[in-house]
């Protein structure tokens, strides 16, 4: 009897083993999310589907953080998308933010520190010191504190639809600028309205920037995904944080992600056609 509960006890001990190691390597396996934001705050600059409150976001980062999430840095993602060795956590994951809004410095920025998190954000050239945008100070202040500066282009414009000097100016003043206020290199650049193209993202690759990020869906997977086109999953207003939380905890697979698609690309469409993105 007693060697049969020990059997049993043993038996079970394996078997919590197997499935929490299977848990444990579930995500890593399966890809690394990179989330982006866009407002953070009670003003939504009137882009309500853009914008969450500072509790919503607080929310879901507590939530990230109680799931076991850690953040990484682009650096990270990038080593990991291209094999290098790297060290990263059980549960990795990548917070972005598009625009550079005064409202990420406010009410972003204290809410991450909180919780040990770290972020990117993406900032338009020629909003720098405007109102409701980042000032330069700010960005150099968030550079300071550890938190990755990436360009967003100079104008914001459609970066397909540009002569070669155009695209050369969006991208290339864009960085030095963002480095001249940062005094660090700016690395990482996200596609405005998330429209890329072979030009666009050979322009990106040889400005020296070492990765970027558009709007497709779904999770980033060393040997699948490109470093120039990668992917992230946009949180609007209307988002269901904890269905996608499930999602993220859960052992998904790549593809499973793809159908977390269908709204949010409507939604992408719809901001990036009202030019809101
Ligand atoms: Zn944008």
């Amino acid at each position: 009897m007693v060697v049969l509960k020990k059997r049993a006890v043993a038996t079970v001990i394996v078997v919590i083993m197997l499935f929490s190691s299977y848990i444990a390597s579930a995500s890593r396996q399966d890809g690394i999310p990179v989330l982006l934001y866009h407002h953070v705050g009670n003003d939504d600059g009137g882009l309500p589907r853009l914008t969450i409150t500072a509790d919503e976001f607080e929310r879901q980062v507590a939530l990230l953080h109680n799931a076991g999430f850690e953040t990484i840095s682009p650096e990270q993602l990038i080593a990991y998308m291209k094999r290098e060795e790297v060290s990263l956590p059980e549960r990795p994951i990548l917070i972005t933010f598009d625009d550079g809004y005064d409202d990420n410095y406010a009410n972003a920025l204290p809410i991450l520190q909180k919780y040990g998190f770290k972020a990117v954000f993406f900032v338009v050239g020629i909003n720098v010191d405007r109102a409701q945008r980042l000032s330069a100070q700010q960005v150099r202040e968030m550079a300071k504190s550890g938190f990755a500066i990436g360009g967003h282009s100079m104008t914001h414009s459609d970066l397909t639809q540009l002569s070669g000097p155009e695209l050369e100016h969006e991208i290339l003043d864009n960085k030095r600028q963002l480095e001249g206020i940062t005094h660090q290199e700016s690395l990482f650049f996200s596609y405005p309205y998330g429209f890329f193209n072979l030009r666009s993202w050979k322009k990106i690759e040889s400005a020296g920037y070492q990765g970027a990020f558009t709007v497709l869906s779904g999770v980033n997977k060393a040997g699948r995904d490109n470093i120039f086109l990668l992917r992230r999953i946009p949180i609007f207003s209307t988002t269901d944080f904890d269905a996608l939380l499930a999602r993220l905890t859960g052992t998904y697979s790549a593809h499973m992600l793809l159908d977390y698609l269908p709204e949010h690309m409507d939604s992408i469409i719809n901001s990036a056609t009202d030019g809101l993105l």
